[in-house]
C-alpha cells in the first residue's frame, strides 16, 4: 500500500447501506474492518430505510465525481421501493468494485475485464492457491444468480473447464453434481448438497451462507457427509466468505489504479 501511495494512488472505498438489515450490517462492518487492516480509506453512508431512490442515486452521482473515492458499493438487497437495477446502473463502471454493472458483466463475458464479482473471484483464488488446474475438468455450478452462479460459470469456462450450470428447474441434480470434478454450490439452502451427490475426490466449494435458528452459519453443502467423499472442500464459515472480502480489497486497489491511469 505504501508503494502505491508513493505513486499517488490512494484507494478509497465508499460503502452505502440503506435500512437496518442485520446481515447487511455484519457484511458492511466486515468490509470496513478489512479496509482498516489494508490501510484503505473507507467511508460509510448508512441511510435510513425510508431513503428515496432519487436521494440514493444523487449520493452515488456525487461519489462517482469524487477523485478520492476509487470504489463504490451499495450493499444489497436495498429496500423494495428502490430498484436494484437502477442502483447498479448508476455506479460508474470504473468504480464498480462489485462488478455488477452491465458494462462489467459484459466484459467478463468476453474475457477482458478489470473487475470480477468478489465471490466468484474468491472461489477462483482458492482454486489457484490450492494448485488445482481447471482445464478440461467437469465443473458444475449449482445456482445461476447474477452475482455468483453466472459469473462463476464464466470464470471457470475462461480457464477451459467444461461447465454445467444447474438451477431450480434442473432435472436429476444429483446425476449432474456426481459428474463434477469441481463443484460450486451457490443455492442458499442449508446442507442442500449431501455426500452422496459428490464424486469421490471432487473439489467442493461451498458459497452458501445460511443463518440457522440457533444463529450459527451453515453452508449449502452438508460438510460432515461431503468431507468424507471430497478430495478438497471449503468450510462455512471460514471458506469463501473471507475470500469475498479479500477480493473486494483487491478490486478497490485495482479501481484506484484504473482511475488513475484512464
Ligand atoms: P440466489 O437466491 O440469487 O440464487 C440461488 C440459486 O440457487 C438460483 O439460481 C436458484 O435457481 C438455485 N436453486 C434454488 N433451489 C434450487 C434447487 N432445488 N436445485 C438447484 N438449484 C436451486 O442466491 P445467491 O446466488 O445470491 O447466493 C447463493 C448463496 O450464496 C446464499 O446462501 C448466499 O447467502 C451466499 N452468498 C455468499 C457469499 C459469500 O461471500 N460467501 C456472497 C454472495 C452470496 P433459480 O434461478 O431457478 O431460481
Amino acid at each position: 500500500m505504501a508503494k502505491l501511495k508513493e505513486k499517488g494512488i490512494n484507494p478509497g472505498l465508499a460503502v452505502i447501506i440503506v435500512g437496518d438489515d442485520p446481515a447487511s450490517r455484519v457484511y458492511v462492518n466486515n468490509k470496513k474492518k478489512a479496509c482498516e487492516y489494508c490501510g484503505i480509506k473507507s467511508e460509510e453512508y448508512a441511510l435510513p430505510e425510508g431513503t428515496t431512490q432519487e436521494e440514493l442515486l444523487k449520493l452515488i452521482e456525487e461519489l462517482n465525481g469524487r477523485d478520492d473515492i476509487s470504489g463504490i458499493l451499495c450493499q444489497l438487497p436495498v429496500p423494495e421501493h428502490i430498484s436494484e437495477e437502477a442502483v447498479i446502473n448508476a455506479i460508474d463502471p470504473k468504480k464498480d468494485v462489485d462488478a455488477f454493472h452491465p458494462v462489467n458483466v459484459g466484459k467478463i463475458m468476453v474475457g477482458n475485464y478489470d473487475f470480477v464479482p468478489c465471490t466468484p473471484a474468491g472461489v477462483m483464488e482458492l482454486i489457484h492457491e490450492s494448485g488445482i488446474d481447471v482445464s478440461g475438468k467437469e465443473c458444475v455450478v449449482v445456482g445461476r444468480s447474477n452475482i455468483v452462479g453466472k459469473p462463476q460459470a464464466m470464470l471457470l469456462l475462461h480457464e477451459n473447464g467444461t461447465v454445467t450450470i444447474c438451477h431450480s428447474r434442473t432435472k436429476d441434480l444429483a446425476e449432474k453434481t456426481k459428474n463434477a470434478d469441481i463443484l460450486v454450490a451457490a443455492v442458499g439452502k442449508p446442507n442442500f448438497i449431501t455426500g452422496d451427490m459428490i464424486k469421490p475426490g471432487a473439489v467442493v466449494i461451498d458459497v452458501g451462507i445460511n443463518r440457522m435458528p440457533d444463529k450459527k452459519l451453515c453452508g449449502d453443502v452438508e460438510f460432515e457427509t461431503a468431507e468424507k467423499i471430497a478430495g478438497a472442500i471449503t468450510p462455512v464459515p471460514g471458506g469463501v466468505g473471507p475470500m469475498t472480502i479479500a477480493m473486494l480489497m483487491k478490486n478497490t486497489v485495482k479501481a484506484a489504479i484504473v482511475n488513475k491511469t484512464k
